[in-house]
């Protein structure tokens, strides 16, 4: 049976750009690719591009703020959020503009569309057209949950930010994740008066424990207002704002509220269910290693799969696919070691591997810690402490986890991510002569574990009163 093409990519963000690219362009296949919004997607239109750009904007009155402690007359002045959201915009024209000529380059032809799943090899576009491949590739990401309390349709979800008309005085976040840490930096940083609201007594579950009080610790640092262990029960218009109650009995009105509760795979109308592609509890794409559904020809990469909710992992899965079955190199993506950085200010988290929590679940593990004021800042007058923390395997010396909490961590554990990767041990860390006078120095100058972990007997409290002084 002949196909219009080889391969029908539905969704043009990190995942189905690379994957339609690389297959057209490397492995010669006959390619379309579908997008029903703007190209590039969550991270290049509404995720990481324009969040890190709002973080840039919003690290200006700290700058100045430390640039007076070094000597400098310096004062930001008013931020003009309407030329800084322009701006924005044009950049983000442009990126964008770059994924459909970079498509048009490789020879994808592009519909500009929504398109949905008929049968394991057809595909309706929203104009009604009908087109067939011998392989579909299911690239469509996710989007922003409500938590689904009363009255949460008047918040805003992390795409409307970049949107907004104007600035909220008063803003309240809700979550405790990637999106609601880095947003309350952001929108403080902007000169919002900002509280972040979670139900739990920490920010960023999953994290490594020492890393989640100093981020915590560090949103209070930065005067972001912190309602923990609550859960918001419902929202309610206030004139022009929100009221907003809470189960510990209190109410208080925002002029606007931001939901950062999660995101969910964007399976709803393409079809897949009619197509009988099997999906998971939370409405994911159930793929295997090679991203093949259990439809042979219908294949997924990214969010919409949950496997590993990252931009650069969709970029390898959408890779991995197209050299798989286009280029005659078989190959896929190992999900377990990911690094990954959350871009709070003025420290970063940056992470790679297991936490300590997890680690010393099932093995005898060495921790090596250090934390500290760095120069710069403490010149400053800050006490914010930077963390480094390897955590070792008992036995067979290999680093297993390591996580930087410290400004440009993001940068940082790249580098880490490599040694981590190639299975280096702490021995190897050892040998690696210092840069000085750096933060990243302390990786491979920390010589004595401050305590050992495992299934026995987890944590001291020694690191734990260093790390975390009254
Ligand atoms: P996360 O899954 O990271 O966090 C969701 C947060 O919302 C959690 O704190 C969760 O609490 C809380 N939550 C969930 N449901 C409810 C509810 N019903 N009521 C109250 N609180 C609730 O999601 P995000 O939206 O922050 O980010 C989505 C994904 O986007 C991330 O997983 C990440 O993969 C990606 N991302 C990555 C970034 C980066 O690499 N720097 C930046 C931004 C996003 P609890 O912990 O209790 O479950």
């Amino acid at each position: 049976m002949s196909f219009d093409f080889d391969l029908l990519v539905i969704g043009g963000g990190s995942g189905g750009v690379r994957a339609a690219r690389i297959a057209a362009s490397q492995h010669g296949a006959r390619v379309a690719l579908a997008e029903e919004s703007r190209m590039g997607g969550t991270c290049v239109i509404r995720g990481c591009v324009p969040k890190k750009l709002m973080i840039f904007a919003s690290e200006a009155p700290a700058a100045a703020a430390e640039a007076r402690e070094y000597g400098w007359q310096a004062e930001t002045g008013a931020f003009d959020w309407p030329m800084f959201r322009g701006k924005l915009h044009t950049e983000l024209s442009r990126l964008e503009g770059i994924y459909t000529s970079g498509l048009l380059a490789a020879g994808v032809e592009v519909f500009h569309q929504r398109a949905r799943i008929v049968d394991p090899h057809m595909v309706e576009l929203a104009d009604g057209t009908r087109r067939t491949a011998a392989h579909i590739l299911v690239a469509v990401g996710g989007r922003p949950s409500r938590p689904g309390i009363p009255g949460d349709d008047l918040a805003m979800i992390s795409d409307d930010l970049f949107d907004m008309e104007r600035l909220p005085g008063k803003v309240l976040v809700m979550g405790g994740g990637f999106i609601a840490t880095e947003f309350a930096t952001i929108l403080k940083g902007l000169g919002c008066d900002t509280t972040l609201t979670h139900r739990r007594g920490r920010v960023l579950r999953g994290f490594d424990e020492d890393a989640r009080a100093l981020v915590t610790h560090q949103l209070e640092h930065i005067g972001v207002s912190l309602r923990l262990d609550v859960n918001v029960t419902a929202m309610e218009r206030d004139g022009g704002g929100i009221r907003c109650h809470f189960d510990d009995g209190s109410a208080e009105r925002f002029d606007a509220v931001m939901l950062a509760t999660g995101r969910h795979p964007n399976t709803e109308g393409l079809g897949l269910e009619a197509a009988g592609v099997k999906l998971g509890k939370g409405g994911e794409i159930v793929v295997d290693q090679w991203s093949q559904t259990n439809i042979p020809s219908i294949f997924a990469v990214g969010d919409v799969t949950d496997r590993v909710n990252l931009t650069p992992v969709a970029i390898r899965e959408g890779h991995a696919f197209a050299d798989t079955m286009f280029g005659g190199h078989p190959r896929h993506v190992d999900h377990s070691l990911v690094a990954s950085a959350v871009y709070t200010r003025p420290f970063e988290l940056g992470t790679i591997g297991l936490t300590e929590e997890d680690a010393c679940a099932s093995r005898e593990v060495e921790i090596y810690a250090a934390t500290f004021r760095p120069m710069r800042s403490l010149f400053a007058g800050s006490d914010l402490r930077a963390l480094m923390k390897l955590i070792v395997c008992a036995e067979t010396r290999k680093v297993l986890g390591c996580h930087i909490f410290a400004p440009e961590a993001g940068e940082m554990i790249q580098l880490a991510a490599v040694a981590v990767t190639m299975g280096a041990t702490k021995e190897d860390f050892d040998l690696t002569v210092a840069v000085h006078p750096t933060l990243a120095e302390e990786l491979v100058t920390m010589r004595m574990p401050v305590r050992r972990s495992g299934p026995e007997h987890h944590r001291s409290h020694d690191l734990d009163r260093a790390l975390h002084p009254a």
